[in-house]
Parts: structure tokens; sequence; C-alpha cells
């Protein structure tokens, strides 16, 4: 019995996560699921919670999280999307955040070039460190002389256990990316425990690239990456582009996982998206490729493939959500999915 606790949260969190719920079901596998609806802007609005102890210590124990989204435009300081998301990432120690672009159709392809097109790479991004560590202040706030400082944070075993991760899972090369060229000291350490990372993997293939001339290269270039592995903000940002070449963020999953602990947090890639809440527009793809990710590490790899054949069938297919070109609302493509699994 593989225990899965559910948070849909916020916006189309609860759409997508409800049909990747319902998929995983009709796999037919032992799955207890445990919902924890509760936890959503609407009471951190009312009650200022945006996480509970107990909600923690359930999760903690658990392990294993099914997750959709957090963020509300009625919320507009960033301490909620912190208090669930980003504390939950840390309190787990949630250091890699996996995210595997692979084009699920040449037509989803924004690319004109057929030749660069095949895009099959995974961002690993580190997780609980760099810009999004929330050390910093501000100084005179609110006036004409505000100062805002914003520090980012990397730890030696912070950058060597993402580091090594990503040799760990490589199948062909690493590329390393950062901006050591402008920010000093966290890039000196990157490059330092890049290099000596490099010289125990000779077995694969190690690159180097600035940030900047990464997200170049993925345009024009995009088959000859393998696994990149970043700090945490580079790597938000290239797995937004990665998501994008390789069919659209509705269908971009994410993987949140302690590889040491074994706790694992799923979610798609894209956010809480206010704009077509309730709509019916909302992609599953990325939800239910999200599940697929879970099975996958909790050893259930024939479920996880079949969940993922059935959703690259329904796109070739057209049977989908409008982002991708299709014309079926989240839960008719939810259920062209499910039709694909027998
Ligand atoms: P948040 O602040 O929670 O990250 P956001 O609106 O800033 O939300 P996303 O939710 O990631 O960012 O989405 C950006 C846009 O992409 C959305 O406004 C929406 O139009 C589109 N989008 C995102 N996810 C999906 C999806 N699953 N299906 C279809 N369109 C989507």
């Amino acid at each position: 019995m593989q225990k899965i606790i559910v948070v849909p949260g916020d916006g189309i969190g609860p759409e997508v996560t409800e049909e990747a719920v319902t998929t995983l079901q009709a796999l037919g596998a032992d799955l207890e699921f445990t919902f924890l609806d509760q936890i959503n802007a609407d009471r951190y609005l009312r009650d200022g919670v945006a996480l509970t102890d107990s909600e923690l210590e359930l999760i903690r124990t658990g392990g294993t999280v099914l997750f959709g989204a957090v963020g509300d435009p009625r919320v507009t300081t960033p301490d909620y999307a912190r208090g669930v998301l980003l504390r939950l990432r840390t309190e787990l120690d949630l250091f890699v955040n996996y995210r595997p672009a692979v084009l699920l159709d040449e037509r989803l392809s924004p690319l004109r070039d057929e030749s660069r097109r095949g895009i099959d790479c995974v961002v690993v991004r580190e997780n609980t460190e760099g810009l999004y560590s929330g050390v910093g202040g501000s100084l005179r706030a609110g006036t004409p002389d505000e100062i805002a400082v914003d520090q980012e944070m990397s730890t030696y075993l912070g950058v060597s256990r993402v580091i090594e991760y990503a040799y760990g899972i490589a199948r062909r090369s690493v590329c390393m990316v950062d901006k050591s060229n402008a920010v000093r000291f966290g890039g000196q350490l990157w490059q330092r425990v890049w290099r000596a990372a490099r010289e125990r993997h000779t077995e694969v293939a190690s690159s180097h690239l600035y940030v900047d001339a990464a997200a170049m290269k993925l345009i024009t270039d995009a088959p000859s990456f393998d696994v990149i592995v970043t700090n945490n903000s580079y790597g938000d940002i290239l797995s937004d582009l990665t998501a994008e070449l390789a069919g659209g963020l509705g269908t971009a999953a994410s993987a949140n996982i302690n590889p040491q602990t074994g706790a694992g947090l799923y979610e798609p890639v894209h956010g809480s998206a206010p704009d077509i809440v309730g709509k019916g527009l909302a992609n599953p793809a990325g939800a239910v490729l999200s599940a697929a990710l879970l099975l996958r590490d909790r050893g259930l790899k024939s479920e996880a493939e079949a969940l993922e054949q059935a959703v690259r069938h329904t796109l070739a297919q057209r049977r989908c959500t409008p982002d991708l070109g299709g014309t079926l609302s989240t839960r008719q493509a939810g259920e062209a999915i499910r039709a694909a699994l027998s």
C-alpha cells in the first residue's frame, strides 16, 4: 500500500489534482489517499494560517505528497506561498527539484527548425538555498530611501549534494549552469564543487555555461542537453523555458525530492493560473505526469509508464485542452487520458 497525501491548494490546483487522483485511481494500483484540502488561500486570508504544525507532521510522516498549486491574487505578501511550499521544501529538506522536459509531440514544439526540436533533458534545480532562502531585509521600507536586500545563499553541503545527484542520474552529460563571472562568492563555490565532481565522474561528459548562454543554447541546440544542474532561481527560470520547448507549461511535471530520506512532493511546474480558474481550461497533463514521477520514485514503474504513454497518446490525437490546440475541458482531457490507459 502506497500512501499519498494530496494538497490541491489554490487556483487551478484543485482542478488538475482531481484529474490526477482520478487517473491514479483508474490504474487499480494499491494507493491510499489522504486529502488536505484545507491548505489554501481562503484559510490564510481568514485565519492567517499557511500550514499548521500538525499538517506538517502528517506530511513528514507520510513522506509522499501530490501537490496542486499555491497562490491567489488576493494574497499580496509572499508569506503565504513561502509558508506552504517553501516551508515544505525546507522542512522536508527536499533539496532536489527534478524537472524533466521531453518533447511529447512534434507539433507542440515552438521551434521552426525540426532539427532543433528534440529536447529530452532534466533540469536539476537546487531547491532549498540560493536567492529564495529568505536571507535579507529592508531599511526605510515604504519611503523613497528604501533599501531592499535579498541574499543568495549557497552552502558547501547544498551545492555538493545537488551536483552529486545530477551526476548520479546522468545518461550522457551534465551541464553546470551558474553566473560565476558576475556572482563572486557563490559562483566560486559552485565552480569548485563542480570541478571536483567532474574529476570523480569521468564516465559522464561535463560542461559549464553561464546562465545567459544556457538560455540561448536551449533555443539553438536543446537536443545537446542531458542533465542541467543549477541553483534555485536559475533552475526556476530555465525549467519554464525547457517546459515550453517540450510542449508547454500545462504539460510540465516536477518532483521535489530528498533522495537520501525518500521524501517527495510532486507538482506540476505551473502555478495557480488565476486567469483560467473555473473555466475548464486548465490542462491536467502536468499534474498527471507529476503523479507518474511519484509512482516511478515509489517503484511502480509500469504504472508510471502507463500514465506517460496515455498522455502522449491523447496529445498525438489532439484530445487535449485549448492551450495545446485541443477543444477538451479539463475533465474531458482527464477522461481521455484515462480512456487511453486501457
Ligand atoms: P502563480 O503565481 O501561482 O505561479 P501565475 O499565473 O503567475 O501563477 P502560472 O500559473 O504558472 O503562473 O501560469 C502562467 C500562465 O500560463 C497562466 O496564467 C495560464 O494562462 C497558463 N497556464 C498555466 N498552467 C496552465 C495549465 N495547466 N493549463 C493551461 N494553461 C496554463
